[in-house]
């Protein structure tokens, strides 16, 4: 059996595929989102209780190898991802999209955590449309005199800065649609984490089309480990595996 950590649009895409080839294969979802987008074959939901509840579910599930297909800000389950498959001598992939990169037109403002952000965005506007997720929000609590746009999946829990409106909404997005909300709520900011992937590209089209500095929270490091930046160079890796 092949486990799939998910939460992305890549680890449906490589259940899909696994699925489709006839691979035992079992998705991993956190559990954080009321309505998640289901991947296709058979699912679970919820943490494993750390790297070593992660290795004790390996084992006991006879799983042949991992791909670790979460995000790229998903910090803990990647470094739990590498620990307990090695505990459990278990191979592990991870597959993660490549990050983005500015291009001519493009006001980037880079920074490396969401605090520096929060510093970053109000220094540059007063109107910031904050596309960074639910989670984290409380590190623009402080900023009590810029108005926030916020668009999330869920609604987001406190602290949460005083002036905010939010917008609950899921990708993908198009560039008419983006250029209309930051043309409408006036924005004069947009804040970003570096996700990487086409899903939400058209925002920082919109923003380099409306000339609108974009601050980008860069990825946070994970451990080592044999990486691949699509699905189907993951669906050869297991194919692979599974062979061996
Ligand atoms: P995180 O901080 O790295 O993980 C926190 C804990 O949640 C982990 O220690 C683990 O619990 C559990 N967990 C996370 N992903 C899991 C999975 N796929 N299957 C089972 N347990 C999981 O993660 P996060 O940033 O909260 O993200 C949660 C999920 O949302 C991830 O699956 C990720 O792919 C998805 N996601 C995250 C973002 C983002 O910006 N962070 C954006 C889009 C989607 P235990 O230690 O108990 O095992």
């Amino acid at each position: 059996m092949i486990l799939v950590l998910g939460g992305t649009g890549e680890a449906r895409a490589l259940a899909a595929e696994l699925v489709a080839r006839g691979v035992h294969v079992v998705s991993s979802l956190a559990g954080r989102v009321a309505n998640p987008r289901l991947p296709l074959g058979e699912v679970r939901v919820g943490g494993f209780g750390g790297p070593d509840g992660l290795a004790r579910w390996l084992a006991e599930n006879h799983v042949e190898a991992v791909v670790d297909a979460t995000h790229p800000f998903a910090e803990r389950i990647g470094a739990s991802a590498f620990e307990g498959t090695r505990a459990a001598g278990v191979p592990l992939l991870r597959l993660q999209r490549p990050g983005w990169q500015a291009g001519p037109g493009d006001e980037w403002h880079w920074v490396n955590s969401l605090d520096e952000a929060a510093d970053k965005s109000t220094e540059l506007g007063e109107r910031i449309f904050l596309t960074s997720g639910r989670q984290g929000l409380a590190a623009f609590a402080r900023c009590t005199r810029a108005w926030f746009l916020v668009r999330c999946v869920d609604p987001p829990e406190p602290p949460l800065p005083p002036r905010i409106e939010i917008l609950l909404d899921r990708g993908p997005y198009d560039l008419d649609g983006e250029s209309a909300l930051l043309r409408d709520h006036r924005i004069d900011v947009l804040v970003t984490k570096d996700s990487g992937g086409t899903m939400t590209t058209a925002k920082l089209r919109a923003a380099r089309e409306r000339g609108i500095p974009v601050v980008v929270v860069k990825r946070p490091d994970r451990p080592e480990t044999t990486t691949v930046e699509d699905v189907p160079a993951a669906v050869a890796w297991v194919s692979a595996m599974l062979k061996a």
